[in-house]
């Protein structure tokens, strides 16, 4: 096989970098020298900022100011100022977004609001291929409220909605592949049967502009330490349209979800708002350390962020085609960049080995099984000159591994 970068390929990749938009922001990132990241989207670097921000808060807010930081550092409010932080990140109103728990719970929590909502309805639709902690959390709430779970293939969600569905719920990107679905066409489906939409916008926040509002959709939960950066963990998002706000009720009403959790009530009373879906004390640790990451957001334009995604995604695919393909790595993301997330997967029988072996080169990407490797593109980190990098190190591998073994 011919070696993969020449020299012209790494003057295209520098020339490519000459040009990006978003360069003067990678400073605000700490990544470690001799690392070429392609995980960002499975665990986001951690940005300048953050360190501080949780040393201080567990030094002085909390090792000094200790339980007057409620009121005095602000703790109380941090999840409403983090939901501030995210709301343009969603194209929504801050008072439509909540920050607590974990996407899983805060799917859990929005299902079984959205099943309440619609008696009657027995069904739940939910994409094929849904990432496997949303399909456990999905059934779990359908069987608490009498509703099973049918599978639909995007393309025949018009035809698969009826009358008997309460609520279509899908991953905006597929985990494996990065399909970007069309929540705007999926809502419509819904909508047009009385259904709600709910979506888990996990791969696609901080990937891409999101919006919820124009697009319809309902009901929303996302991850906070994916492409946003929030450290491993981080609390997650939910959003609910504000027309729902009054008629949604959180199957797991803890009192900070309580109109008045202060009054130390024996009757719960929803919080008005998205605040009812807050269940217990919010993690001020992991909390402070997500709004730190999103601080270091400030100023960027979500749509170079995309563009810029869209871009390396490109360019790696033209080199896999040129240098991969004849050694059988296989592309398995979407070609069209409109339709692909910021990441690309490949396909190939050895991926889990492949995985691991660029991971001893400091070239960090992930093994999903059972043949694909896949490749986080976090436009704010990765370049093309990575990118080529990656393809050559590919290259070599396969070469180097095709020769007889004995
Ligand atoms: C990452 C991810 C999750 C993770 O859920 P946690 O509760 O944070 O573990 C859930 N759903 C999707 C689609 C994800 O991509």
């Amino acid at each position: 096989m011919a070696t993969t970068t020449s020299a012209s390929a790494h003057d295209q990749a520098a020339a490519l970098d000459r040009e990006d938009p978003l360069a003067a922001f990678r400073s605000r990132f700490v990544l470690p020298a001799g690392m070429r990241y392609f995980d960002g989207n499975s665990l986001g670097a951690l940005a300048k900022g953050v360190a501080e921000r949780v040393a201080r808060v567990v030094t002085h807010e909390w090792g000094e100011g200790l339980i007057g930081s409620w009121t005095s550092a602000g703790w109380l409010e941090l999840p409403r100022r983090v939901a501030a932080r995210l709301a343009p990140f969603l194209g929504v109103a801050a008072e439509e977004v909540g920050v607590a728990d974990g996407t899983s719970v805060n799917l859990f929590k929005l299902l079984g609001a959205a099943l309440a909502a619609r008696p009657g309805r027995t069904r739940v639709l939910a994409l094929e291929g849904n990432f496997p902690t949303d399909v456990y959390v999905t059934r779990a709430a359908a069987e608490q409220r009498g509703a099973a779970v049918e599978t639909f293939a995007a393309a025949d969600l018009a035809a698969a909605v009826d009358e008997r569905t309460a609520v279509v719920t899908l991953s905006h990107v597929d985990y494996r592949t990065g399909e970007v679905f069309d929540l705007a066409a999926l809502a419509a489906a819904a909508h047009r049967h009385g259904a709600l939409l709910l979506v888990d916008v996990s791969h696609s926040v901080g990937a891409m502009p999101l919006l919820l509002e124009e697009w319809q959709v309902d009901l929303a939960v996302g991850c906070g330490y994916k492409f946003l950066g929030g450290g491993p963990g981080a609390p997650a998002f939910l959003f609910v349209r504000r027309v729902l706000h009054e008629s949604l009720r959180s199957p797991l009403p803890g009192w900070l979800g309580h109109a008045n959790p202060f009054a130390f009530a024996d009757e719960y009373e929803p919080a008005p708002g998205v605040d009812r879906f807050l269940c217990g004390t919010p993690p001020i640790l992991s909390l402070s350390a997500l709004d730190a990451a999103l601080a270091a957001w400030e100023g960027i334009d979500l749509r170079a962020v995309r563009s810029w995604a869209a871009s390396l995604g490109d360019y790696f695919i033209a080199l896999v085609d040129a240098h991969l393909a004849p050694a059988g790595v296989l592309v398995a993301s979407p070609r069209d960049a409109v339709r692909r997330g910021a990441q690309v997967s490949l396909r190939h029988p050895r991926a889990q080995e492949l995985i691991a072996t660029l991971a001893a080169r400091g070239i960090v990407g992930d093994f999903r099984p059972p043949d694909l490797l896949r490749f986080g593109l976090h436009a704010l980190y990765v370049r093309h000159a990575d990118v080529a990098a990656l393809v050559e190190a590919l290259a070599e591998l396969h070469a180097t591994s095709a020769e007889p073994r004995r």
